[in-house]
């Protein structure tokens, strides 16, 4: 059983998002609890937290299916005291948030070092910023996004992953969301094409990142581990492989082609949990999702 669903909409409340994900026939959902634009936000309503519970009773959301995204501005490992300081506060209040709403992940996009600090500095700040959340909160794992290596935002390798979980204390609150679109713009190629690599992308001209599906799932479980993966973001990609450019496409209509979401929703492994995208056409997400359903069997 996989969760399938988009990034929907929760203007005008929380307790929208459930309506708009059953709406275009989603199995699951990410959501922003706040707007995700604004460093902070009024405390969620008893109203709202009620009826967000009552809908996703109501439409068969289970917390595994659900994935909250969490604000764009919070860098959890910021150079400066003062901008780390206020992101974990943020931070803090997002898991709380969560934890409210009977809700038990929330995805992040792990940091930035702004060319201030080293990449292995970067990385501990993030761990230890995990490490406060966590035992400020309870029940909520921290899952941490992939991301396309844009600017000097770290997580576009999966050491950056593995080595973000090796300063984390709990490991039981700690997961891991892949997203398609990044991981291609990063350098990994979920595509095939008869052994053919990329150009020359990773660091010292060295082409070590995986190509290949099976390649690329095998890489994650021996450096990440399998384990700790909690949710998928489907995109189709905007631009070329590693061009470390973040632009998301709907599926089968950009530079990845719909043959690793085929393969994606075929893969037993990948039961459980959520599916979320974040495609840009939401008018066509009912036909994407009925497709992912399709492949999915
Ligand atoms: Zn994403
Ligand atoms: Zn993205």
């Amino acid at each position: 059983m996989k969760y399938i669903g988009a990034h929907v909409s929760a203007s005008g409340g929380v307790e929208n998002a459930p309506l708009n994900a059953h709406q275009i026939g989603a199995t699951g959902f990410a959501l922003f609890t706040k707007n995700q634009k604004q460093w902070s936000a009024a405390p969620l309503t008893r109203e709202s937290i009620d009826l967000f519970k009552i809908r996703c009773r109501e439409f068969g959301y289970v917390p595994a299916s659900i994935l909250p995204h969490d604000s764009y501005l919070i860098n959890l490992g910021h150079p400066a005291a003062e901008g780390l300081e206020k992101s974990r506060t943020a931070f803090v209040d997002e898991m709380s948030r969560c934890a409210q709403l009977g809700l038990d992940l929330l995805n992040f996009h792990p940091g930035s070092h702004l060319n201030a600090i080293s990449v292995d500095e970067c990385l501990a700040r993030i761990s230890e910023s995990i490490n406060i959340a966590l035992s400020r909160t309870e029940g909520v794992t921290a899952v941490i996004e992939n991301t396309a290596g844009q600017g000097s935002n770290l997580g576009f390798r999966f050491e950056h992953l593995a080595q973000i979980i090796d300063g984390v204390e709990d490991k039981t609150r700690v997961g891991v969301c892949i997203d398609t679109c990044h991981a291609f713009a990063a350098g990994y190629d979920w595509t095939e094409r008869d052994g053919v690599l990329f150009a020359d992308i990773a660091e010292g001209g060295k082409n070590d990142f995986s190509a290949g599906y099976d390649n690329l799932w095998a890489d994650f479980d021996r450096i990440v581990g399998l384990e700790y993966l909690r949710g998928m973001h489907l995109n189709d990609a905007r631009k070329p492989l590693a061009s470390k450019v973040d632009r998301h496409d709907s599926l089968g209509m950009g530079t990845i082609g719909i043959g690793p979401f085929r393969r994606l929703m075929e893969d037993p492994r990948l039961d459980g949990i959520p599916f979320i995208l974040e495609t840009p056409e939401p008018s066509i997400w009912p036909e994407e999702i009925a497709r992912l359903k399709e492949f999915a069997g």
